[in-house]
C-alpha cells in the first residue's frame, strides 16, 4: 500500500531508492528550506530563536473593547456619569461601529466627548487602505499607538464576509516561509485593538466600501467570520486573544454577537495552549498549521515544532475536537518539492486516522510564492494528487485558494512594511 511506503518513509531522506519502483512523484527532488534574501535570527543553541514572552513596552489605552460590561459600568461611574451611559455607548461601538462623538445624538451634548474620551480611545489609525481590482478583498494597514504596523484582511465570499485579524504586531515563531515572522515579535495586541479591526471592517462595509448594499439599505452586512490568520500567534497572546473571542461572541450591544463556530483560532502549535483553549469549551474552530507530517521537515519548517513535536501537535488537536466537538482544521501550505510528495500525503493521513475517524479536515493551501526562490506553490496536477491521497484515506478535504496577492494581502505576505 502506498501508505505503508510513506510510513517507512518517515523522517528519511525522500531520494529515490535504488532498485525501487520509484513513481513520478517519489522521484521528485526533496528541497530544504532555507531562507533567502534574509536570515533566520539563531540563539546559541544554533537554532531558530523562538520569542514568547514579548519586549517591554508600553501599553495601549484602555478601551471599552477591553472591559466585561460590568468594568464599562464601573468606568463610567468612575467618570461621575450615571451606570446606564456605559450601555449606550456599547451601542455605538458594538452595533453601529461608531467612535464619533457627534453621531452619539443620543447621549446629551455635553456628555458625549468626555464619554468617548474616556471609553474610546482612538487605537487603529489608518495608513493605508488597498483593493484588489474585482473590489471583493480589501487590505488595511494600521498604525497602533505606539507606531507599531499591523494588517488586517476583508474578504467577501459567496454567503459570507471574513476578516483575517492580526494578534500581535510581528510574530516571535520564525517560520522561514513567513514574512511577518522576519522582524520578529514587536508586541502583543490588547484585546480592544485586536477588536477594533473588525469594528473598522464592519463601519467599510456598512459604508459600502466592499460592494453590497450601504447601511440604511436593508440590513447592512458584516464580517460574518473571523480567522486569526493575519499577523502573530494568537496562542503567545493568550488572556487577551481570549477576551476578545469573549467579546467577539457576547450579543449586541455588549459584544460583537458573532457565531463562535465562524471564528477560526489558528496556531503554530503551542500544545499547553491548544489544550488550554479546549478546556475553554468555547466552540470556536480551531486550526492548526502543521505544513508537514514528519518532524524531519517540520523541525525546519516551524521552529517551534523543536519543542512540541508532530505527534503531540496532532494529540492536542484530537483533545480540542473531544472537548469540544468541533471539527478541527488541518493548514497544509503546499510547497514545491518541499513538503508535497506523495509519501507525505499518505503518512499524514495515516497519522490523522490513527487517531480517529470525523475528527478533522485538511486544508492545503498553495504557498504564495517569493519570485525567484525557493519557496514556491507546488504544481496543480502534485496538488491534486495530495488532495487525492488524503481524500481516498476517507478525510475530508480542500484545496483553498489564496486571496489578495496583488495587494500584498495573501497569506503569508502581511508584514506590514510601511
Ligand atoms: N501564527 C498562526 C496564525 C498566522 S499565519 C499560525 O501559524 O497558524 C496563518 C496561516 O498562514 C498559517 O497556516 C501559516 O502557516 C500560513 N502561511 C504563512 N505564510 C504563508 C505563505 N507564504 N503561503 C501560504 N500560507 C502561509
Amino acid at each position: 500500500m502506498a501508505g505503508e511506503r510513506g510510513i517507512r518513509n518517515n523522517g528519511a531522506p525522500v531520494a529515490p531508492r535504488k532498485n525501487a519502483s520509484t513513481s513520478a512523484t517519489d522521484a521528485r527532488p526533496q528541497i530544504r528550506p532555507t531562507t533567502e534574501g534574509w536570515q533566520q535570527k539563531m540563539g546559541p543553541d544554533g537554532r531558530p530563536v523562538l520569542q514568547f514572552a514579548e519586549p517591554k513596552r508600553g501599553k495601549p489605552p484602555v478601551h471599552l473593547a477591553d472591559l466585561t460590561p460590568e468594568q464599562r459600568v464601573a468606568r463610567v461611574t468612575e467618570l461621575g456619569l450615571p451606570g446606564f451611559r456605559a450601555k449606550q455607548i456599547s451601542t455605538h461601538y458594538f452595533t453601529h461601529y461608531t467612535s464619533d462623538p457627534a453621531e452619539m445624538t443620543d447621549l446629551p451634548a455635553a456628555v458625549r466627548e468626555e464619554l468617548v474620551a474616556g471609553m474610546l480611545p482612538p487605537l487603529l489609525t489608518e495608513v493605508r487602505r488597498l483593493r484588489t481590482d474585482k473590489g471583493d478583498t480589501i487590505k488595511f494597514l494600521w498604525k497602533l499607538y505606539d507606531g507599531a504596523l499591523v494588517e488586517s484582511v476583508l474578504m467577501r465570499y459567496p454567503g459570507r464576509i471574513t476578516l483575517c485579524v492580526s494578534s500581535q504586531a510581528g510574530c516571535g515563531m520564525n517560520c522561514p516561509f513567513c514574512a511577518t515572522g522576519q522582524a520578529g515579535l514587536t508586541r502583543n495586541m490588547s484585546t480592544a485593538e485586536i477588536i477594533d479591526q473588525v469594528v473598522q471592517a464592519n463601519a467599510a462595509i456598512a459604508a459600502g466600501e466592499l460592494g453590497g448594499k450601504k447601511r440604511g439599505e436593508t440590513t447592512p452586512e458584516r464580517v460574518s467570520n473571523i480567522v486569526f490568520m493575519g499577523m502573530g500567534e494568537p496562542l503567545a497572546n493568550y488572556s487577551r486573544v481570549m477576551d476578545a473571542l469573549r467579546a467577539m461572541i457576547e450579543p449586541q450591544p455588549h459584544g460583537l454577537g458573532m457565531s463562535a463556530r465562524h471564528i477560526t483560532v489558528s496556531t503554530v502549535g503551542l500544545v499547553p495552549a491548544i489544550l488550554k483553549l479546549a478546556a475553554e469549551k468555547l466552540p470556536v474552530t480551531f486550526a492548526l498549521s502543521l505544513h508537514a507530517p514528519d518532524d524531519l521537515l517540520r523541525d525546519e519548517l516551524i521552529p517551534v515544532n523543536s519543542r512540541w513535536k508532530v505527534d503531540e501537535a496532532l494529540d492536542a488537536a484530537r483533545a480540542y475536537f473531544d472537548a469540544t466537538g468541533r471539527r478541527v482544521s488541518i493548514e497544509y501550505a503546499l510547497i514545491k518539492d518541499m513538503n508535497d510528495h506523495a509519501w507525505r500525503a499518505d503518512l499524514l493521513a495515516h497519522k490523522l486516522n490513527e487517531r480517529g475517524r470525523g475528527w478533522v479536515h485538511v486544508n492545503p493551501i498553495p504557498l504564495n510564492p517569493t519570485p525567484g526562490s525557493i519557496w514556491t506553490s507546488s504544481e496543480p496536477a502534485v496538488m491534486r494528487e495530495f488532495v487525492r491521497r488524503i481524500e481516498a484515506a476517507g478525510i475530508p478535504t480542500t484545496l483553498r485558494d489564496t486571496r489578495g496577492k496583488e495587494i500584498d494581502g495573501a497569506c503569508g505576505q502581511l508584514a506590514a512594511a510601511d
